[in-house]
């Protein structure tokens, strides 16, 4: 295992970079504290709005969680709440004393019971509900969590996010984030099938919807552009990148500083550049994080010599099925050129037919080329000496293509 000071940048399957919109969040808000939390993986201090939050989306969840009608109680969904809460202490929670953490509950509770009998009359099970999906995309491997999921038919769905702050901060990244991947997600293709008995080619965001449960407004949105969602995708690679670069640099600012867990360990704040003392801040060790960058280079340079073998054979039936060597794409042209020669099966028993027969010079370099020169109609070796190198040999075709700009 690798330690903990100097881990890599966060790699899910297949060396995927693991990825999410809170992610990004924090990498844009300070790449340092990203690196704290995600990389270097010291824990930040419970935070008591997150733990309210958790037990109102806990409640609303088992309220939603059912497959047809009767809904729970209201009373069944306020004990849902409670218990909830009860699985940690108000320290635990992040509470600096019980009697907020007391007032807190209440609150949750009088929201909870203003919610239910605001929405009471158009409870329908939804579609889906704490939906959570790790796609596949571009390197990455990204995570959305959506809290209900409704089906408007068509391939068409409505996402909606419950948000139990003091107000509804409208984060166009978040929905873009929902909407991208949600489109591309195979799992909601089959959830749809599954449930709707529907077979449907694409899946499409009808509209986003914050629902601020505290005064019980909707906040919908439209779905996204592509020109929208193609600008907001750079950046999301663009942050990758910095990420896969080990781009850690701290960008202190009084918003971010202010909230921010890591002050101990931070240089901005000790004054110490993070540079001098790389164990305390867990600067990744230069040497592992060369390894390991290598070690993902040659996986990368491995799969793509693979798809260049596959694409190469291709294009060489493709230049015999034309009878001819030059193809020509819209941006490239390529030459293709067959080479068969031999190589051998056991290098050991041709050096015994060379030694034997006297022809070690004559082949001037146990190469295979060496050797296979030997072979040629012309060469004058004698015939056994012949037939016992060929019983060794295997003929084989190379493929060799020259690539040129089109324009050349
Ligand atoms: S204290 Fe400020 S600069 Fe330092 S890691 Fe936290 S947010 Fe970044």
């Amino acid at each position: 295992m690798t330690k903990k000071n100097n881990l890599p940048p966060p790699a899910g399957k297949s060396g995927l970079l693991s990825f999410s919109y809170s992610k990004m969040s924090m990498y844009e808000e300070c790449p340092l504290k990203y690196k704290f939390k995600y990389i270097d993986k010291l824990k930040e201090e419970p935070k008591f709005y997150f733990a309210f939050g958790n037990s109102v989306h806990a409640a609303l969840e088992f309220l939603y969680s059912v497959k047809a009608p009767p809904f729970p109680s209201l009373a069944e969904v306020l004990e849902e709440f409670r218990r909830d809460w009860g699985l940690k202490s108000w320290a635990e929670k992040g509470y600096k004393v019980p009697s907020r953490a007391d007032a807190d509950m209440l609150k949750g509770l009088e929201m909870l019971k203003a919610y239910y009998n605001h929405n009471r009359e158009k409870f329908k099970p939804p579609f889906l509900v704490e939906y959570s999906t790790d796609v596949e995309v571009d390197g990455l491997l990204v995570r959305i969590i959506a809290d209900r999921i409704e089906y408007v038919g068509d391939g068409r769905i409505e996402i909606i996010d419950y948000k139990t702050g003091k107000d509804v901060k409208r984060s166009p990244s978040q929905l873009y984030m929902y909407q991208k991947i949600s489109e591309i997600d195979p799992r909601l293709k089959e959830k749809i099938a599954e449930t709707y008995g529907a077979r449907v080619s694409s899946v499409k965001i009808d509209r986003l919807l914050y629902y601020h449960v505290p005064t019980l407004k909707e906040y919908p949105f439209e779905r996204a552009d592509d020109r929208e969602i193609g600008g907001f995708w750079e950046r999301v690679l663009g942050v990758a990148e910095n990420i896969r670069g080990l781009k850690f640099d701290p960008t202190p600012g009084e918003q971010q500083c202010n909230w921010c867990d890591y002050k101990k360990f931070c240089p901005i704040q000790s004054g110490v550049p993070q540079v001098c003392q790389p164990e305390l801040l867990g600067t990744p060790d230069p040497v592992e994080a060369l390894v390991d960058r290598y070690g993902r280079l040659k996986e990368k340079m491995d799969q793509l010599n693979a798809q260049l073998s596959e694409v190469a054979a291709q294009l060489g039936s493709a230049a015999e099925a034309r009878g001819t060597q030059d193809l020509a794409g819209g941006e490239f042209r390529v030459k293709v050129k067959k080479r068969t020669g031999f190589s051998f099966r056991d290098r050991e028993a041709v050096k015994g037919v060379l030694e034997r027969f006297e022809l070690y010079q004559k082949a001037l370099t146990l190469t295979h080329t060496g050797i296979a020169g030997l072979l040629k109609e012309d060469s004058d070796i004698p015939v056994a000496a012949r037939r016992e190198l060929l019983a060794q040999a295997v003929e084989k075709t190379d493929l060799e293509i020259e690539t040129f700009p089109k324009d050349r």
